[in-house]
């Protein structure tokens, strides 16, 4: 799919033979691409969307990349700013853009273990950082399945939630300062360490979410947590999706708030699992219609500290409460992993959600929340809906339940277009009956800009748009994406 954007008077400003020049010139002939060498940043990682750039910059310091903006502001050229290329809504989608790209921007600058901050470039990987902090015996809780390709600058970008958000929150909640390169080139310094900073206008939220759209993030200080040094994971069949959440509440409970992840695998999700990998075991023989994992850390000695026979408090714990709930009932199986290959058999059918729902095409791709009370009756009243809209369509669900995020992928039976739009508004009719989001975390880019069009509030959409001209009055940032027109 091809997306022209909103800025394309590049021709008629200056010639692109002059501007390409003029970069390199700012940042050397070798970190400015074109033709073949733009290839890898011509596509998005679900190849849904391709285009043909104007060429691909890789600045090594922010200076570089404040020269980047300075050129691109005085000659009216759209920049579509680009980390990991993993984004789920084609918001570095570019066509006739420069591509900035923060990959050379990769160093780990400061972790320090005292103050619990890792400073780091936008360009770090996100699993190069979660390596760096373990070194210290330090955790950055953010994790899901594009961990090592997504960068610091993308996930701040789209303020990326995953797995351990009902623990640690999202990116939102785990940022401290930002460095931001402005549209005009100017550097707006807001490194800060400080867990509470009231002074004026929080423009560090301003920015995590923007999608590349009112500045180009170049740094970032990031919140550290200790390393759990014992950790449990179970899988976990039910009775239905109000026992899940009851086990939730129930192992909240016990442990003190000590869930990393709960993640509900439906039995369709896991069907697929197993015939897209059929070497892989099921988790259990039946195959059970609601299936989570839940996995809770600790660091505390006396969760951690292994009794003479080698049993870990924390296991214990989970095992016993799974056996009680087991004997009541409100459990109808489960199995919990005695070591880190099993562990990781359990998260390897969960991080399989993005290449499961990749493998058919066309999908309808929803990523919605609702309020954790409400997954139960969000799924219900889709099944009604999709049975009268399309009955040949095949849902793909899977969900980070612990917050309310589900991912409602639909395989629809019809390619059209218009066929695909009509699910995709049913979906937003239910969520926003249940006062819930079209969009939980994967934001808003390119595929979600008719969504936002039809159901975001008019007068927040007009206050967006303000604050867009005012931070970006040339619209050179990643235009046409986000905001609708
Ligand atoms: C297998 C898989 C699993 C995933 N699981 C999850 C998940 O569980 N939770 C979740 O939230 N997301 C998930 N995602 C989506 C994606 O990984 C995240 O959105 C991620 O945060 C994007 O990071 P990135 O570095 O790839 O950004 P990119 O794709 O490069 O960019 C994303 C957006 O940010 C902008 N941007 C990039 N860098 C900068 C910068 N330095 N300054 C300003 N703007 C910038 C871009 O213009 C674009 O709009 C998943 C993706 C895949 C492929």
């Amino acid at each position: 799919m091809g997306i022209a954007l909103g800025v394309a008077d590049v021709q008629g400003s200056r010639r692109v033979s002059d501007i390409i020049a003029a970069l390199r010139g700012a940042v050397g002939a070798a970190a400015v691409l074109t033709g073949a060498d733009a290839a890898p940043w011509s596509r998005d990682w679900t190849g849904a969307y391709t285009w043909a750039p104007l060429c691909v910059v890789r600045p090594a310091t922010t200076a570089e990349v404040s020269a980047v903006m300075r050129l691109a502001h005085e000659n009216r050229v759209p920049v579509v700013p680009v980390s990991g290329n993993t984004g789920l809504a084609g918001g570095t989608v570019g066509d006739g853009a420069v591509m900035l790209s923060l990959d050379r921007m990769n160093r780990v600058q400061d972790i320090r273990t005292a103050a619990r901050i890792a400073v780091v470039e936008a360009g770090v990987i996100l699993s190069a950082l979660h390596d760096a902090a373990l070194a210290q015996g330090l955790v950055f809780p953010l994790t899901f399945g594009a961990r090592g390709s997504c960068m610091v600058g993308g996930f701040v970008s789209t303020n990326a939630g995953g797995s351990n958000v009902l623990r640690y929150g999202n990116t939102r909640d785990l940022v401290l300062g930002l460095e931001v390169v402005m549209a005009d080139g100017e550097v707006m310094n807001l490194m800060s360490e400080l867990h509470k900073d009231n002074s004026g206008l929080n423009l560090k939220h301003l920015m995590i979410g923007a999608e590349g759209t009112l500045g180009v993030i170049t740094r970032a200080v990031l919140k550290l947590v200790p390393k759990p040094t014992a950790t449990a994971t179970a899988m976990v069949a039910l009775p239905s999706l109000d026992a899940a959440l009851a086990l939730l509440h129930r192992v909240q409970e016990a442990t003190g708030g000590a869930v990393e992840a709960f993640e509900y695998m439906p039995r369709r999700y896991l069907q697929e699992y197993a015939r897209r990998y059929p070497q892989a075991r099921p988790p259990f023989a039946t195959e059970y219609l609601h299936c989570v994992m839940v996995e809770i850390a600790s660091s505390a000695p006396r969760d951690v500290t292994a009794s003479t026979d080698g049993t870990v408090p924390l296991t214990a714990l989970l095992e016993t409460l799974l056996a009680d709930m087991l004997e009541q009932g409100s459990v109808l199986d489960a199995v919990v992993a005695q070591n880190e290959a099993q562990r990781s058999e359990i998260w390897a059918r969960r991080e399989a959600a993005g290449p499961l729902s990749l493998s058919h095409s066309p999908m309808v791709n929803n990523d919605v929340a609702v309020p954790l009370d409400k997954v139960a009756v969000f799924l219900a009243r889709m099944d009604a809906r999709l049975a009268t809209l399309d009955p040949a369509a095949v849902p793909l669900v899977v969900s980070h339940l612990g917050d309310g995020n589900v991912h409602y992928t639909v395989w629809p039976g019809s390619p059209d277009p218009a066929h695909c739009d009509a699910i995709m508004q049913a979906v937003e009719d239910e969520v926003l009956a249940l006062g819930g989001s079209f969009s939980a975390e994967h934001g808003i880019g390119l595929a979600k800009r008719p969504s936002m069009a039809r159901r975001k509030d008019r007068v927040a959409v007009a206050a967006m748009k303000s604050i867009k001209a005012a931070l970006d009055p040339r619209g050179i940032l990643n235009p046409g994406k986000v905001f609708p027109d």
